[in-house]
């Protein structure tokens, strides 16, 4: 029920963390985190509180790497266990997603993957979004972005990273609360103000169907046709 996500200059894990933690008031019944460690995608997820995840993870210490996408579950479609916590893979570990809302058309989203041949692990919703990005990457991440847009149906705020695009992080939202902020050598994503306003003031809200691709030091905003579009930053001037 929250998605982080981090690109930068700092190690990604603590902070995916500590922006779940400011999260907890929405719940949630499982949290994992996604660290690209300079070669492939390492991932940590479990069922039960952040406690329990920080703990597998050493505080961030054992998912090493500036770049990472972390989630709470609140289960909508599979029971809350380890294998149906998010962030979900795609088959070979290359594409990796956080979601949150529901893929009302996940059924027959799944039906058609399955016939292509793609097996599914989990019981969410959520892990057609995995598979359906691979059957549409082809190189040019905002492309297959776009492409599952058009083939979804209900909510969904999505923090993507594809691990041959190690210097980007993706984002997309309908539906479901998203915003991105620009911090100090480096860009955050989250679902709500609490879990950036350690980092920035300064935050982007993202409205529907608008996809956020940043790097370290740049964000850009584009529509479902892949057109560029502006978007102004608003100054965050409460505190939590
Ligand atoms: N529908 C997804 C699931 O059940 C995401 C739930 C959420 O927003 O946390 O896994």
């Amino acid at each position: 029920c929250g998605i982080v996500g981090y690109i930068g200059n700092q190690q990604a894990a603590p902070i995916l963390l500590d922006g779940l933690s400011k999260l907890e008031y929405r719940g949630y019944d499982s949290a994992g985190i996604a660290v690209y460690n300079g070669e492939k995608i390492d991932m940590i997820k479990s069922k039960g509180r952040l406690k329990v995840l920080s703990e597998l993870t050493h505080d961030g210490e054992t998912l090493p790497g500036t770049l990472g996408i972390g989630h709470t579950r609140w289960a909508t479609h599979g029971s809350p266990s380890d294998i149906n916590a998010h962030p979900h893979f795609n088959k070979d570990e290359s594409i990796v997603v956080v979601h949150n809302g529901i893929i009302e058309n996940y059924l027959k989203l799944k039906k058609k993957l399955e016939k292509h041949g793609y097996e599914f692990v989990s019981e969410t919703d959520t892990e057609v979004i995995a598979h359906l990005l691979d059957y549409y990457y082809n190189g040019n991440p905002l492309q297959a972005v776009t492409k599952i847009m058009h083939r979804m149906e209900g909510s969904y705020a999505l923090g993507i990273v594809f691990q041959d695009h190690p210097d980007e992080l993706y984002a997309v939202r309908k539906d479901s609360p998203l915003i991105v902020g620009h911090t100090k050598g480096g860009n955050i994503i989250a679902s709500d103000v609490p879990a950036v306003l350690k980092y920035t003031r300064d935050v982007f809200f993202i409205e529907n169907e608008e996809i956020v691709r940043m790097t370290d030091s740049t964000m850009e905003f584009f529509n479902v046709d892949e057109e560029p579009i502006e978007k102004e930053s608003v100054r965050i001037e409460w505190d939590v």
